[in-house]
């Protein structure tokens, strides 16, 4: 198997940010020209509880997402919608407040299904910050992914609660393999901005292309290294990347000696499996000389 199509154009995306459509320090359109600056390729502009129109500028496409919160007893839930119908979800021009206290008068499950009805993928936003649990991330149903990366859960804007590597391995050693997307949550553009950012393989640069790429998985995480592809079968997965330092194999199993592996320059990294060890699933980080990292998201082993 194999995550990537040989031929197949692939875009690169922030699916995560925030404008002064609700806490963000610039404008969506200060934001979009920022990003398309920086060679963004789309952005899903996720401001609280507000989805406007999506929009087209001359190199890069603007999808309409939102996000969306819950508190529960000790955690709560974000949740980022990708490439929905402002249309179809009709916010109009409703107040945040109006739109937050209709959600939240219905479940949270109704919440990811409303914005999967209109046309919208959705991820869970920064599980860590979150403090999210296992059984938490189990209950919610139709999620395309989780955040492994979030830039600005991290100082000097958070606790240092930017990766949540720890628990998409406890989620996918109880068999919740989530797939990874890195996203900078940007609201102060500070530095945050344009730091994580996914790269998804589609049929073109359209919301449903994107859309339906996220939730089939043909995409990675990353700050900055490129993966170009990942192959695997029931003996071995093979990374092929920029130029990196090291990578490593995660797996349900506690400890493997080769899961390590640093080779400053290196571009194609072998995991062979350990059977022996029990391992259910893998997947690869990649860490290149500047300290940025890339993740696959976790595959089953083939049984
Ligand atoms: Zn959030
Ligand atoms: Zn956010």
């Amino acid at each position: 198997m194999r995550l990537f199509h040989p031929k197949l154009p692939i875009y690169k995306g922030s699916l995560h940010m925030h404008t002064t459509r609700s806490d963000g320090l610039r404008t969506p359109d200060e934001a979009a020209a920022l990003y398309e600056e920086s060679g963004y390729d789309f952005i899903n502009i996720t401001d609280h509880w507000v989805c406007r129109e999506e929009r087209r500028r001359p190199n890069m496409l603007v999808l309409s997402g939102i996000e969306i919160d819950y508190a529960l007893e000790t955690q709560c839930v974000h949740l980022i919608g990708v490439g929905v119908d402002p249309e179809s979800l009709n916010l109009g021009e409703r107040e945040r407040a109006d739109v937050k206290r209709a959600f939240r008068e219905q479940s949270l499950q109704h919440g990811i299904d409303t914005l999967r009805a209109v046309g919208g993928c959705v991820a869970l936003s920064h599980p860590a910050w979150s403090l999210n649990t296992l059984d938490v991330v189990r209950s919610l149903n139709g999620l395309f992914a989780m955040e492994i990366f979030n830039s600005v859960s991290r100082p000097p804007w958070n606790a240092e609660r930017s990766d949540a590597s720890a628990l998409a391995d406890v989620c996918a050693a109880n068999g919740l393999l989530m797939p990874l997307i890195a996203v900078d949550d940007s609201h102060f553009y500070a530095g945050e901005q344009c730091a994580g950012f996914v790269r998804v393989q589609a049929e073109a640069l359209a919301r449903e292309s994107i859309v339906d790429a996220l939730q089939s998985g043909a995409f990675y995480a990353s700050q900055g290294p490129t993966i170009e592809q990942v192959e695997w079968d029931d003996r071995r997965m093979i990374v092929h990347t920029s130029p990196a330092e090291r990578a490593i194999f995660c797996t349900s199993a506690y400890y493997n000696p080769n899961r390590v592996a640093i080779r400053p320059g290196g571009v194609e990294w072998v995991y062979e499996r350990r059977s022996e060890l029990g391992e259910t699933f893998v997947r690869c980080e990649i860490t290149d000389a500047g300290g940025r990292k890339a993740w696959t998201s976790p595959v089953r082993w083939p049984t």
